[in-house]
């Protein structure tokens, strides 16, 4: 995508979060990696729903400003997630109300409520907190950005991303959605979760239509691990790490790390 093209639309995008109360005042902040690798960003301590396309900022890899237009605070967690996902090119994060209602709980969005954000989105597991443009968020999130395309982070808000801004925009508004309806049924008495064979056809699904490749099987989610499919590098480490940072109670352990986690336990006797 050319740069002009990149601006124009970070405006539209800024401005669809601020119309549909994703933020309010200078919350949030929008980034796309250009072609040439620099990253086009949003700027700092500015209205998403009153920026101009000459008022965007331009920084190198490391979030060097390469104008005088000086970045949101929070571009380190972008530059993260491009270190982490060469794959992505704009990243999108608001405080939008409802998914940020489950990061205030200490909750993950991990329920397999809807065949569609099973197809599409996948679980959004919750980062712990970690103060906002230091390296105690970038540490939280890290474990978990490989496998999830959004995450939620505990007393702030949500992250998406993807291959190009619509996506990532995309995301971030399933995010919010699923979130939404999760709210809704509980006050209706609580949601009833697929079934675990549901589960696996909506995962086979998505791997043939291309919609979310087999690293997704590694997401920090319960439910997938229920259904006993793991993809094939067998990686299990952000699972590990959800377990801890959503202090769920719940902890899932590799056939290695069991037997390991035994051996130990004998011995020590
Ligand atoms: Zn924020």
């Amino acid at each position: 995508m050319d740069e002009q093209t990149a601006r124009r639309e970070i405006c539209r995008v800024g401005q669809l979060l601020y119309d549909r109360s994703y933020v309010v005042s200078s919350d949030g902040n929008i980034s796309v990696r250009l072609d040439d690798g620099r990253i086009l960003a949003t700027p700092t301590m500015t209205c998403k729903g009153r920026m101009t396309e000459d008022c965007l900022a331009t920084t190198d890899t490391s979030g060097r400003p390469l104008t005088e237009r000086k970045p949101s605070s929070e571009l380190a967690m972008h530059l993260l997630i491009y270190a982490e996902r060469p794959d992505v090119r704009a990243v999108c994060h608001a405080h939008p109300p409802h998914g940020t209602a489950f990061a205030v709980a200490g909750l993950a969005i991990d329920q397999p409520i809807l065949s569609e954000v099973i197809l599409t989105l996948g679980c959004v597991p919750l980062a712990s907190y970690g103060t906002p443009s230091t390296e105690e968020l970038s540490d939280a999130m890290r474990p978990l950005i490989k496998h999830h395309n959004a995450l939620l982070m505990a007393n702030h808000g949500a992250v998406a991303y993807g291959s190009d801004l619509w996506q990532a925009f995309d995301r971030l508004e399933t995010l919010e959605h699923t979130a939404r309806i999760a709210i809704l049924s509980r006050i209706l008495g609580g949601s009833r979760n697929l079934p675990t064979d549901a589960i696996e056809k909506l995962i086979n699904v998505r791997e043939a239509a291309g919609y979310l490749g087999e690293a997704a099987r590694c997401q920090a989610c319960g439910y997938l691990h229920e259904t006993g499919l793991s993809c094939a590098s067998g990686e299990r480490s952000a699972a590990s790490t959800y377990a801890g940072v959503n202090g769920a109670g719940k902890i899932s352990l590799t056939r290695e790390e069991l037997v390991e986690l035994l051996s130990q336990a004998v011995a020590d006797k």
